[in-house]
């Protein structure tokens, strides 16, 4: 039997990373991946949907773009093509990966493995002595009764992605960051599109006024949306919701969130990324791996969400809701205050600030460019800079960076 300093299961981001992170530091690994290298996030997640969102984003700049003295006529979509480019994205990024692995001298095993004790992998062929297991086996789609999979009709936020034709209408049943996403994606192609949700709000995890801002922004796009409704029943491709409405979509996503993968449950051996269904979010994943390799610690409620909506959406720390009353100070300033917004034309949104005693404990951005921004605030909060220190800061302008100076100051 093989020895091994270090076997993972899963070659996803936590996987990989701990393997790459583990063989720098001279450990002898062996890497499980069942299925392509890179996991969900490479190529059933993150990257494909972003790859898709741009060119949608692309798509519908080129038919709004006529007040900026652009005329363009005949806009043809070939979303075959739009496929072709996800698939290559996909591609270049796992074979970077796969180098990478094979520089590390990580031993590669594309094959399913089962944890039989703690320090013994099997697969089919063979069993592996390791003397530490890391389970990354990640998440898949949840399944719900009434709702389940036909991968024709009702979609997983896998299948989406290889649809080879578009829609002409599609009901969104979930409102997190996938449903929000594909929402986006969707509407941006023409696509009739809607959103159905069970809470109170869209994107429920978000703050409060993110929340009814993205409400505000669908109904501005023409995404239409149900807050506090269900599925009742789907028969005959037909969706009859808990108001009685029924809706005839050619396709519907399912979009509910994500079940952890099966893992033996071991003792002594770790899980890490979206198997421990903690925070289902790649940088997560690899933040844990890291801490798990190398030890270096990390903050976990100073994680920061981002959900590619229309605009970007991004936060970090405490929302609203979760402060009381009297407690805290809330800093804002509408992104159309920002002389950058309207040269851009991206005039929606807004920068809000919450702090107590002086520092900063939840910010929430709706906002182009929020993906980028939520960081600065981020690294502000991590080393303790108090918003008075921040206000010393030279922003350059025009940025939408200088929202952050400019809302601290109301
Ligand atoms: C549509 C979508 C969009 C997303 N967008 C974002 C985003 O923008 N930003 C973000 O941060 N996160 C996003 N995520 C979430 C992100 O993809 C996950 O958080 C991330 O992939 C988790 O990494 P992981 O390594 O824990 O698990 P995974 O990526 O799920 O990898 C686990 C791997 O383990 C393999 N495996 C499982 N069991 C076995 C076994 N027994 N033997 C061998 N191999 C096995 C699987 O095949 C898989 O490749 C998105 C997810 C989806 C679905």
């Amino acid at each position: 039997m093989e020895q091994f300093d270090l076997g993972i299961i899963g070659g996803g981001p936590a996987g990989y990373t701990a393997a790459l992170h583990a063989a720098a530091g001279g450990e002898k690994v062996v890497l499980f991946e069942k299925d392509n290298i890179g996991g969900v996030c490479l190529n059933k997640g993150c990257i494909p949907t972003k790859s898709i969102l741009h060119a949608s984003e692309t798509f519908h700049k080129l038919q709004t773009c006529e007040d900026c003295g652009i005329k363009v006529e005949n806009i043809q979509l070939d979303y075959s093509k739009v496929l072709e480019r996800k698939n290559k994205t996909i591609e270049k990024l796992r074979k970077g990966i796969e180098l990478a692995l094979k520089n590390a001298k990580v031993t590669v095993i594309h094959e399913e493995a089962k944890i039989l004790d703690s320090t013994t992998i099997q697969t089919a062929e063979n069993t592996y002595s390791c003397k530490k297991i890391i389970c990354a086996a990640g998440s898949s789609p949840r399944l719900v009764k009434g709702l389940e999979f036909d991968h024709e009709f009702l979609l997983s936020s896998d299948d989406i992605l290889n649809l080879e034709i578009l829609p002409k209408s599609i009901l969104i049943i979930g409102s997190g960051a996938i449903g929000i996403e594909w929402a986006r994606i969707m509407s941006n192609f023409g696509v009739e599109t809607t959103v159905v949700e069970l809470a109170q709000h869209l994107l429920p995890i978000a703050d409060i006024e993110v929340s009814k801002r993205i409400e505000r922004i669908f109904k501005s796009r023409k995404i239409k949306f149900y807050t506090q409704t269900s599925v009742e029943k789907i028969e005959n491709k037909t969706i009859t919701l808990s108001d009685g409405e029924t809706i005839t979509p050619d396709k519907v996503l399912v979009a509910i969130g994500r079940t952890p993968n099966k893992c033996e449950n071991m003792p002594d051996v770790t899980c890490i990324g979206d198997i421990t269904g903690e925070i289902q979010l790649a940088h997560f994943a690899i933040k844990e791996a890291i801490q798990e390799v190398e030890q270096i610690p990390f903050n976990k409620d100073l994680t920061p969400s981002v959900v590619y909506g229309c605009p970007e959406i991004a936060w970090v720390g405490k929302r609203e809701q979760d402060l009381e009353e009297g407690t805290y100070e809330k800093s804002q300033i509408l992104i159309s205050a920002l002389g950058k917004s309207h040269c851009d034309n991206e005039t929606e949104g807004f920068i809000k600030i919450l702090s107590q005693n002086g520092k900063i404990v939840g910010a929430h951005i709706v906002s182009a460019e929020a993906s980028s921004l939520i960081h600065q605030i981020l690294i502000a909060m991590q080393n303790n800079i108090s918003t008075e220190k921040l206000k010393e800061i030279c922003f350059a302008h025009p940025t939408y960076s200088e929202g952050i100076f400019e809302a601290l100051f109301r």
